[in-house]
């Protein structure tokens, strides 16, 4: 059984616990690095991650939605007779 194990967070520089729980399930999934963030810095790295990749989407998506409402307005143009 492995001991808890203190690691400098890399962001925040504050010493977090790694358990031997969390070091049983590293083993576990055969990770073999070594947390480098507290989980609140992991936490706010996800959000931010995800962040990004919601705005990379982004450009695409008003594309698909400009032609959508494009298409919706001459449908309706269709059926007022304005085309
Ligand atoms: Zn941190």
């Amino acid at each position: 059984m492995d001991d808890d194990k203190t690691i400098i967070c890399r962001d925040c520089k504050t010493p977090f616990l790694w358990s031997a729980g969390e070091q049983a399930f590293f083993k576990s999934k055969n990770f073999t690095e070594t947390p480098k963030r507290c989980k609140p810095c992991r936490t706010i790295r996800r959000a931010q991650q995800e962040q990004l990749q919601a705005e990379e989407r982004r450009p695409w998506d008003a594309a698909a939605e400009d032609r959508a409402s494009m298409a919706r307005r001459d449908k309706y143009a269709a059926q007022r007779g304005e085309q």
